[in-house]
């Protein structure tokens, strides 16, 4: 069981504010990172509680009678999603000891031999989530370092994990850690509000949020910021070897108003939007641009304002959740028509551009194309993409289906390097959506984009280039296993 989520960390340096109802309002803003449920660890009178659970409002937000008397001048939260049919409470993190709480956002890719060999030394594992494992490594990583080195403690979880991961550490005496594992494939932010309180989150927007007018930096991959003895310090665990930022945290994951490695959100999706309106062979006469809400509107507002066709709001979103995550098919079709409301009264007799941010199974797409001829009585349909198809999948954190329900590959064996899918290609997946044509993002136009700010990109899932040795073997069991099918 694989875990992708969110985590936030806050510290006051003096040891004196309470601020759990803050790391509460955190764990609100990082709720889109994962709704299946969340937690919260304190340190009251030196020793560590941790409040938890699965689709628990409580864990959403600062609800005065389950945090009422929760006092703690550090504190940690987690925000959680799993992946389908995977959702027991054993995976509610933070995970904690009597020594240190702790949550990890990411995916640990050699989870399988590390259980092996952490099994085979007689560590005994009460559940099959990866957290634990990070949770025996960091325990170990102590026994050998000592709490005072916890840099040598995140170097040997360096050299033993091979995934992503960011994680945050809350120790028994209040002390608080945020470590980026070098890949830095999972975003963190961090703040320092008024000299005093350290914050960090997953995403600055949510650090933005409750502290207006903060300056957020980035944690860098490979290291480590502390928040200890009255002092806040980030200091390089470990550097070398290259960086693998997932790309799709721009393309959907993120907050459009958070900026990950100095490069915003927002104008990432803009600039793809508009590379595929410069790239458009379709006439426009009296086309609209309609976006797919929330997360494919800046996009759309990019390819509307380069295309020169109007934006219209056509679909409006009455419902949130991430379909892609939902588990059973039937499940999914359902919650994705509840998803959306059509306005018929913008969209009838309308040429639409539908413009969404990816498309990973197509089930919410062809779902809602049904309805927009149904309801929406459009007379055609030309579905762009502000991404390049995903054709593999993801082991370090995005919990993407398998390779045979990916849209994109049931016409195509194989991953794209560069350029965009064959024309044929394009032709059986706008049939098979019901559309009258499809394109998506050309593959370098990702790293065109994002490199203006940032560089060291992992675009496993388009490319098939996975940059650590365990998602390269756990892909080529994945081929073998759709070749055999
Ligand atoms: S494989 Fe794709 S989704 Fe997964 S980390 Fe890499 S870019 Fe992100």
């Amino acid at each position: 069981m694989h875990e992708k989520c969110g985590v936030a960390g806050i510290a006051d340096l003096r040891g004196e504010e309470n601020v759990v109802p803050d790391a509460a309002a955190l764990n609100l803003r990082l709720i889109h990172r994962g709704e299946l449920g969340g937690g919260l660890s304190g340190v009251t009178d030196g020793a560590l509680w941790t409040v938890k659970g699965n689709d628990t409002e409580e864990c959403t937000a600062p609800r005065a009678d389950l945090l009422a008397g929760r006092r703690s001048t550090s504190a940690i939260a987690h925000r959680r999603y799993a992946t389908s049919g995977e959702r027991s409470e054993i995976g509610a993190q933070p995970f904690q000891n009597d020594d240190f709480s702790f949550g990890f956002n990411g995916t640990i890719a050699n989870y399988a031999s590390l259980a092996a060999r952490l099994r085979e030394r007689r560590v005994a594992l009460g559940t099959n989530v990866d957290t634990e494992i990070i949770q025996q490594l960091i325990v170990e990583g102590i026994r050998l370092a000592g709490r005072g080195d916890m840099r040598r403690v995140f170097r040997s979880l360096e050299n033993e994990l091979d995934g992503s991961y960011t994680v945050t550490l809350l120790g028994k005496d209040g002390d608080l850690y945020g470590y980026r594992n070098k890949l830095g494939n999972r975003p963190l932010s961090y703040a320092v509000i008024g000299g005093r309180i350290v914050v960090m989150a997953s995403e600055n927007s949510a650090i933005e949020d409750i502290y207006p007018g903060a300056r957020t930096h980035d944690v860098g991959p490979g290291q480590l910021l502390i928040a200890k003895d009255g002092k806040c310090e980030l200091q390089d665990v470990m550097r070398e070897g290259p960086e693998a930022r997932c790309f799709f945290e721009w393309t959907y994951f993120a907050r459009r108003r958070s900026t990950i490695d100095g490069m915003p959100v927002a104008g990432a999706r803009d600039a793809w939007g508009r590379q595929l309106a410069r790239m458009e062979r379709l006439k426009p006469d009296g086309a609209i641009v309609v976006p797919i809400p929330d997360s494919a509107e800046t996009a759309a507002h990019g390819y509307a304002d380069e295309s020169r066709c109007p934006l219209v709001m056509g679909i409006e979103k009455v419902r949130e959740g991430r379909t892609f995550i939902e588990g059973h098919p039937v499940v999914r079709e359902e919650k994705a028509r509840l998803k959306y409301k059509l306005h018929p009264e913008l969209l009838g007799g309308r040429k639409v551009i539908l413009v969404d941010d990816s498309l990973v199974r197509g089930t919410t797409m062809t779902a809602l194309v049904k309805r927009l001829r149904a309801e929406g009585h459009v007379s055609e349909i030309h579905v762009r993409i502000a991404c390049p198809p995903i054709l593999a999948p993801c082991f370090y954190g995005i919990d993407f289906p398998e390779i045979k329900e990916l849209i994109a590959r049931l016409n195509f064996s194989g991953v794209l390097t560069s350029g965009e899918l064959p024309e044929e290609v394009l032709t059986l997946i706008a049939a098979r959506l019901g559309v009258d044509s499809i394109r998506f993002l050309p593959v370098e136009s990702v790293p065109q984009v994002l490199s203006r700010h940032c560089h060291g990109l992992c675009m496993a899932c388009v490319t098939g280039e996975y940059p650590t040795h365990a998602g390269r073997v756990l892909h080529q069991v994945e081929e073998r296993k759709v070749r055999a099918q």
